[in-house]
């Protein structure tokens, strides 16, 4: 390894004693083993940088242990289910037979179990020293742990994100995701406190294992940041499940009866109570700055008390880096790999930044929304002039083959005719994005959608046929 290559780091503040003499030196310090934490570790250990990791509790995170895998074998189950009922209700299968709740909660850990032994085998394989325990950063270039301390050229800071817990009296009778994930009942009724993406999820999931849910969320609307037109498809359908929907709804308390809670919401200043076996907290995350007293070091936070960085995830203490959820911007698995990737460039010195590139985001409900790029709405606000292309799922064989529903909606700029945005609700959706984030990052024209071929019957036509719609040109739309 050519270390000229590394990117100067910090020299220490005070010397660094020598391997064997109580403090070991790397170039790499990695404080967190979640997505963004373990995948720079792997990779700079792979380019022959000396690196350590450190976790507290699991390695891989929240994403492998109590976010996005778990959550997705339920949503998988739940999709399933979903499924069954319909060949039901057309005859095709004569019932749906019983399920057991109990054995879908135990399925999950097996799926988290492969995944986390992975992700261990990779780091060690690698060449990663992982150290167990909760570690501190003392000094711009030093960390604690264990009683040990270690010395670093460079720091990365992924420690992730926690559950925010609205301070509202009886907060303690709920249950957060994580909780949820450990039920080993299933409850009649659960109350969900916010209709983010994580409690969107939840809610959907157990509406079809057959809890009846009521959601209350203190904004006007839901996912306003998302195409309106396929949040109201969104909406529609989550109603179907019999999802009870109360937007513009503040929750004022929790009370424990004994034999089960009520929630108390207010809106127009008009109290209402649910009873519930189960309330579920899901108020969205805020950055775990655990081991890290940014006051001290001089970590500027931004106003959401995340870590701030620059595009090449640098904080203002030289040498340091953040990167995955504590640094805010998206809080997503896949942008913390990103951010992962960019640090370790710069660290490289090859400064390679993922800034300009859009993130898919995916909303694993049933169905599913999946979104990668510019709606409508922010199109128009960066001075674009919008048109919108859309295509439904009832008019593509393969969805219609599928029993699958839904729409996808094309963002093209009318001067350039190019791709600004791709929305789709619908089965599969969360696949498709993957190829609808490269139309985006390219910026597609419209001629280049013309000439584009995508297998039939496939649900991608859907996308292609959705992008010419917007100029008038798709030949199986009036
Ligand atoms: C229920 C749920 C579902 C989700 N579903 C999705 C999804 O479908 N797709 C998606 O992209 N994202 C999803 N997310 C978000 C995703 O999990 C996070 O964006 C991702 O895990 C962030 O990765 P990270 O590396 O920044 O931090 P994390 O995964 O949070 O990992 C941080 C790690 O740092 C450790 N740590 C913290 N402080 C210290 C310390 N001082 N010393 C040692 N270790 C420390 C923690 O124990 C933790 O293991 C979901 C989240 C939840 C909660």
């Amino acid at each position: 390894m050519n270390h000229r290559a590394i990117r100067a780091g910090v020299s220490c503040p005070y010397r660094c004693r020598k391997e064997g003499n109580g403090l070991e030196n790397f170039d790499i310090l990695v404080i967190g083993a979640g997505p963004g934490g373990y995948s720079l570790s792997i990779a700079a250990a792979k380019k022959g940088l000396k690196t350590a990791i450190f976790e507290k509790e699991h390695i891989g995170g929240t994403c492998l242990n109590i976010g996005c895998i778990p959550t997705k074998y339920l949503v998988d189950k739940a999709n399933t289910m979903e499924k069954v009922r319909a060949l039901v209700s057309r005859e095709i299968f004569s019932e749906a037979g019983r399920f057991s709740f109990k054995k879908i909660q135990q399925g999950k850990a097996g799926v988290t179990e492969k995944l986390v032994g992975g992700v261990k085998y990779l780091l060690k394989s690698a060449g990663v020293h992982v150290i167990e325990g909760e570690a501190v950063l003392s000094k711009a270039n030093v960390v604690m742990c264990g009683g040990k301390e270690y010395c670093g050229k460079h720091i990365v800071i992924a420690t992730g994100s926690v559950p925010m817990i609205l301070p509202i009296p009886g907060k303690e009778y709920c249950i957060d995701s994580t909780g949820v994930l450990n039920l080993t009942k299933l409850p009649k009724k659960m109350v969900v406190i916010g209709g983010g993406v994580i409690g969107l999820e939840i809610a959907s999931a157990f509406a079809s294992f057959g809890t009846e849910i009521t959601i209350i969320e203190m904004m006007p609307e839901l996912l306003p940041k998302e195409q309106p037109e396929a949040v109201r498809i969104l909406i529609r359908e989550l109603q179907k499940q019999g999802i009870v929907l109360l937007t513009g709804t503040k929750i004022l308390r929790v009370e424990n009866q004994g034999d089960g809670l009520t929630a108390v919401c207010e809106k127009d200043g008009k109290e209402k109570c649910i009873d519930a076996d189960q309330v579920l907290m899901a108020a969205g995350r805020r950055t775990n700055l655990t081991g890290i007293d940014c006051d001290a070091l001089g970590i500027r936070l931004d106003t959401k008390r995340c870590i701030e960085v620059d595009e090449h995830q640098r904080t203002s203490l030289k040498g340091v880096y953040a990167i995955g959820d504590v640094a805010g911007g998206y809080q997503l698995a896949h942008a913390a790999y990103a951010e992962a990737e960019t640090a370790l460039s710069d660290i490289l010195g090859e400064g390679r930044t993922h800034k300009e590139i859009p993130v898919p985001a995916c909303i694993y409900t049933i169905p599913c929304l999946a979104s990668v790029g510019l709606t409508a709405q922010a199109a128009k606000a960066a001075g674009y002039e919008p048109v919108i292309g859309t295509f439904s799922y009832d008019a593509n064989g393969m969805a219609l083959a599928e029993g699958a529903s839904g729409a996808v909606f094309v963002i093209m700029d009318k001067t350039t005719q190019k791709t600004l945005g791709i929305t789709i609700i619908g089965e599969n959706s969360s696949e498709m994005i993957a190829f609808c984030s490269d139309c985006v990052m390219n910026r597609t024209t419209a001629d280049q959608w013309e000439a584009l071929i995508v297998a039939h019957p496939s649900l991608c036509e859907m996308v292609r046929e959705a992008a010419l719609a917007a100029f008038g040109k798709s030949v199986h739309k009036n």
